[in-house]
């Protein structure tokens, strides 16, 4: 009998009871942690690990950063919430340093990456309506196959994943669907009618970490322009330097019309999600159209300030880009010997290995539960990849030791 008192509990009981009293909604590699440091986490048992996941991107700073912590105690200690019906003393110094430092004229905060998309497509209808003069309930948004932009009904409406979104329809009309990095696919679906934007992600984390074509972006970024279609980035799982650039739009010099953050805007922290934007396309809110209990708390906003400080006085891009190329490297000459692992690839410090076995196989599963055994933790995602993602405040020397752990796992592995 697993009692609920200051007892610690044993990584089994812990699991028990998340499998008999909370919804299955998830599948979890069987550990349970209890403390993270910077690139490390350790389990109830005190086993000590590299998180090679970064909570999908949003522990981007490491965990536990002692600037966003002190920053959290500090502003808990002061005031938490005041919800938009009055204005707090932290979130007009929080949207002037976010607009400044991505270079849009505004913002509107949110909590979750969903909520920012959502926010997003709300604004995207609503400028193409009152701008565009797109007939009422008429606009559509294009989206690309394999996508992912979160959980909510809208947002699975244009999921093509079946897991995902059978049978909570009735879905939300008005997207349609395109193969990803196919710019013909895109022109096409930008001459018909009624189009009010393309949302994208700038490269498919969740679908398997599928990197575009150099030039994809920047061209579905002019032929936006070119069909006055607005072009909206996800960059909740690529931006905040993950992809060895502050944002992964950066590495083809485009601007998006709406740029959505999420994920490590919190430093793993507090959720922080955000959609910038510049006036023209901002302003079509007005008071009472949009909006969110917690949107724009101060907590929340000193604590993004602190983890976006991070990023930058750490140098976090250039370490990402600097360590991607050299994680790249050594897989490469790795899975050359390798009948298990067929591909890695990747941008900065989001990459993915690609096992040789179908997806419906249970290797890449077996694969991270043995990389667990031997201290690193990682994910598959769609059956046979597994992500690689871990903090960006990662030294080389521990890369390299990730990189000695990783390819031991691999020779050794047995189906
Ligand atoms: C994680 C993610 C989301 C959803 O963010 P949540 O905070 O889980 O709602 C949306 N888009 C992309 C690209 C993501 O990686």
């Amino acid at each position: 009998m697993v009692t609920l008192t200051n007892t610690k509990l044993t990584s089994q009981e812990t699991i028990q009871l998340e499998d008999k009293h909370g919804a299955h909604n998830y599948h979890p590699l069987p550990v349970v942690l209890a403390k993270g440091e910077g690139v490390f986490v350790w389990d109830v048992e005190g086993k000590k690990y590299y998180d090679f996941l970064s909570a999908y991107s949003a522990v981007n700073q490491g965990h536990c950063h002692p600037k966003i912590i002190n920053t959290l105690k500090e502003q808990a200690e002061t005031l938490t919430l005041t919800s938009r019906a009055f204005y707090n003393d932290v979130l007009g110094t929080y949207e002037k340093y976010i607009t400044e430092y991505f270079g849009f004229d505004k913002v509107l905060p949110m909590n979750t990456g969903a909520e920012g998309v959502e926010t997003a497509i709300k604004i995207c209808r609503k400028y193409a309506y009152e701008k565009k003069g797109i007939p009422e309930d008429e606009a559509r948004i294009i989206v690309c196959e394999n996508n992912f932009h979160g959980r909510t009904t809208t947002i699975i409406s244009f999921s093509n994943d079946e897991n995902a979104r059978k049978n909570f329809g009735p879905y939300t009309p008005g997207f349609i669907k395109i193969p990803y990095n196919d710019l013909n696919a895109l022109e096409n679906a930008l001459q018909q009618e009624n189009i009010a934007g393309f949302l994208v992600e700038p490269i498919q984390g969740e679908a398997g970490v599928y990197v575009p074509d150099e030039g994809y972006l920047s061209k579905a970024a002019a032929l936006c322009r070119q069909y006055e279609a607005m072009f909206i980035a996800d960059e909740i799982q690529t931006g905040i330097a993950r992809t060895g650039k502050l944002l992964a739009c950066d590495h083809e010099n485009i601007r998006p019309d709406m740029l959505i953050l999420g994920k490590a805007i919190s430093g793993g922290v507090y959720p922080v999600s955000a959609v910038l934007a510049d006036n023209e396309i901002m302003d079509v809110i007005k008071p009472g159209q949009h909006g969110s209990t917690f949107g724009g708390n101060p907590l929340g906003c000193k604590v993004a300030i602190a983890a976006l400080d991070v990023v930058k006085e750490e140098k976090l891009a250039e370490n990402a880009e600097r360590l991607g190329k050299i994680f790249r490297e050594r897989m490469n000459t790795f899975i050359q010997g390798s009948s298990l692992v067929k591909l890695v690839r990747g941008k900065g410090l989001l990459n993915a290995i690609v096992v040789n076995d179908s997806p419906e196989s249970s290797t890449a599963w077996d694969l991270c539960v043995a990389l667990k055994e031997n201290g690193l933790l990682a994910k598959p995602t769609h059956g046979n990849i597994i992500r690689f993602a871990p903090p960006l405040v990662m030294t080389e020397e521990q890369l390299h030791e990730c990189c000695d752990i990783i390819e031991k796992t691999i020779s050794e592995f047995k189906k």
